[in-house]
């Protein structure tokens, strides 16, 4: 079998085609403009790529965007009052403190001082409880991307086997839940499971999230199952930078039915999601009817 490619590049300009329809009709039925405030503390090389993007994304679907630069030994209780400020700016529908923080400040403080109405990347506590209990949350963006895929690609998920690989709080748990949430029967595998590759070959839809470049070889891969490749891991190979996901894809390809690439699958997906959430959270505070397709 040779695998159907599901292009997350192409389907993020599908989503974020559709957040701007939505943003446009906001602006002309109800004057609003939803706005995403963007905090980044530090220099980090990779976050300051990642809310640059962020940044021009949420101005390109028509949204307004607030960048908030601070130097990296900003102190907890100036990065507390500025997240307080954002909570209470009613223009501001979104909020986004771009991890990692630096050392000297608590994340989960910080995190959890969000308005968990405003937080679009649904890491506050109250969004990962909601999440839990079947309720109406700010889902985790990454996650999110990868269930608006695979019920793209197969309509209703009821009954499959699902192997979630990794436990992280921003990719596995959250997957693993959104999929219980769609009726697949659910296995989170991680760093000390006994038996990986039994656990994958058993399962109708991989979502590989570790960090561990190609780990997973195309024969751990159940015939025509379905997977969704998060890993975004940096290799060198002849000599040359290469970006590789935690599935060896080329073996994976020949087994599985459909398959995300890395790059331009599941990562793409994210920033779109980001767009719908911050969408979703403007739609929620002003009472309105939330964006059909867009949240789980
Ligand atoms: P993490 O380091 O927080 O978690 C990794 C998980 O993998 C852990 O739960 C660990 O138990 C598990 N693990 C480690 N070694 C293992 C092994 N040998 N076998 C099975 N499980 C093992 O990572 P994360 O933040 O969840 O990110 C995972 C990957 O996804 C990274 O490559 C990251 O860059 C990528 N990522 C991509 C996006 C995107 O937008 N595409 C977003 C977030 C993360």
């Amino acid at each position: 079998m040779v695998a159907q490619v599901i292009d997350g590049k192409a389907f993020a300009a599908k989503v974020r085609a559709q957040v701007a329809d939505q943003v446009a009709k906001l602006k002309e039925e109800n004057g609003i403009t939803p706005g995403l405030a963007v905090v980044l503390v530090g220099e980090d090389p990779a976050s300051q790529v990642y809310v640059r993007s962020k940044g021009k994304m949420t101005v390109e679907v028509g949204m307004n965007s607030y960048e908030h630069k601070l130097d990296v030994d900003t102190s907890e209780e100036d990065l507390l009052a500025l997240v307080d400020k954002l909570n209470n700016d009613p223009a501001v529908h979104g909020i986004l403190v771009q991890l990692p923080l630096p050392k000297h400040l608590n994340e989960d403080l910080v995190i959890n001082s969000i308005d968990p109405a405003k937080d679009v990347d649904g890491f506050h506590i109250s969004n990962v409880g909601l999440l839990g209990t079947g309720q109406k949350s700010m889902v985790p963006c990454t996650p999110l991307g990868c269930l608006m895929m695979l019920r793209d690609h197969h309509g209703s998920l009821s009954g499959m086997d699902a192997v979630v690989i990794g436990r992280s709080n921003i990719v596995g748990k959250p997957m693993a839940q959104l999929l219980l949430g769609d009726s697949c029967t659910v296995t989170i595998a991680h760093s000390r499971t006994k038996d990986l590759p039994d656990v994958v070959r058993r399962a109708d839809i991989v979502v590989a999230a570790v960090g561990r470049p190609e780990m997973v070889p195309g024969d751990w891969i159940k015939e025509g199952a379905t997977v969704i490749d998060v890993g975004i891991n940096r290799i060198e190979r002849d000599g040359k930078n290469k970006l590789v996901g935690d599935v060896d894809y080329a073996s994976a390809a020949e087994r599985a039915g459909a398959i995300t690439p890395v790059p331009g699958g599941v990562g793409p997906m994210t920033i779109a999601c980001l767009l719908a959430n911050t969408l979703t959270a403007c739609c929620r505070v002003n009472g309105l009817p939330e964006p059909e397709g867009l949240t789980a």
